[in-house]
């Protein structure tokens, strides 16, 4: 079992106005096996909290840690993250001209890995995930994201994940223009990745749509930079009769 603590995490941007403290003081802890939903309202700073686990460089880190099995990942590189086992969405390129998904998730791969997938394997590997995700095999000699509509570049990111078998997955608004059978192919993936690779996996959401599909097994509630109340799955269904407003006001 591998796991993901992120411990009184401080995070400040640094804007025309000064200095902005947007995470106030994160605490959260992933195991592997696990699903973690992270429910909150919009600027909230659910993206911050991705972004840095990700390695983004606009966000500086003022105090607090993330481990992964006691390792300091905010000492390394985005793609030592990688490597370590963190499968954070925002990391791979928007669009890459002039390269194939084929090679593209190959070289990710051997990147990831430290060695070059079994060809004959791979290949099978790969048809096989795509036809999962029921993404048209001609994408992958398609350029990277290059053209593709929103629900597609969600199935390739969700290929991504499955194919790179990563030890946790930070999922930021996997769902959002996302329709109904998208929702369902795209949270079936994650499924799969959770059953097959015990991934642990970190939700991140502002509706609870999605949860129909992944069931989360710990929901937090994300306010103001902080994290206001954890709970079951059952903190996700008062969420969608109750939406936030209790927590606004606590907060
Ligand atoms: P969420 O994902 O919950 O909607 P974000 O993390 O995107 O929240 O944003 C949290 C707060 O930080 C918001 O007030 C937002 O305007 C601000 N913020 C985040 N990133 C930036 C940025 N790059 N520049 C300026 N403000 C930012
Ligand atoms: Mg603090
Ligand atoms: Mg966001």
């Amino acid at each position: 079992m591998s796991t993901l603590e992120i411990k009184d995490l401080h995070v400040s941007i640094d804007t025309e106005q000064g200095t902005k403290e947007i995470l106030k003081g994160v605490t959260l802890t992933i195991n592997t096996g696990e699903t973690h939903a992270i429910m909150g309202p919009n600027g909230s700073g659910k993206s911050t909290l991705a972004s840095t686990v990700a390695g983004h460089p606009r966000y500086n880190v003022t105090s607090g840690e993330i481990l992964l099995d006691g390792e300091n990942v905010l000492d390394m590189s985005v793609d030592e993250r990688a490597r370590a086992g963190l499968f954070l969405a925002m990391q791979y390129p928007v669009e890459v001209p002039g390269v194939t998904m084929t090679n593209f998730l190959r070289t990710a791969k051997t990147a990831i890995d430290g060695e070059a997938p079994s060809l004959r394997h791979w290949t099978k590997d790969v048809k096989a995930a795509m036809a999962n995700l029921k993404i048209d095999a001609d994408f992958a000699n398609r350029n990277v994201n290059e053209g593709f509509s929103g629900g597609e570049k969600k199935r390739v990111e969700i290929l991504q994940m499955e194919l790179f078998k990563p030890r946790f997955a930070i999922l930021d608004e996997t769902d959002s223009g996302l329709d109904v059978d998208a929702l369902k192919v795209v949270s079936e993936g994650v499924n799969r990745a959770s059953e097959a690779n015990e991934m642990g996996t970190l939700l991140i959401t502002h509706y609870t749509r999605i949860l129909r599909y992944i069931k989360p097994d710990f929901v937090h509630v994300f306010v103001d930079g902080r994290v206001a109340e954890q709970g079951g799955p059952e903190l996700a269904d008062q969420l969608e009769e109750e939406g936030y407003d209790r927590f606004l006001v606590k907060a």
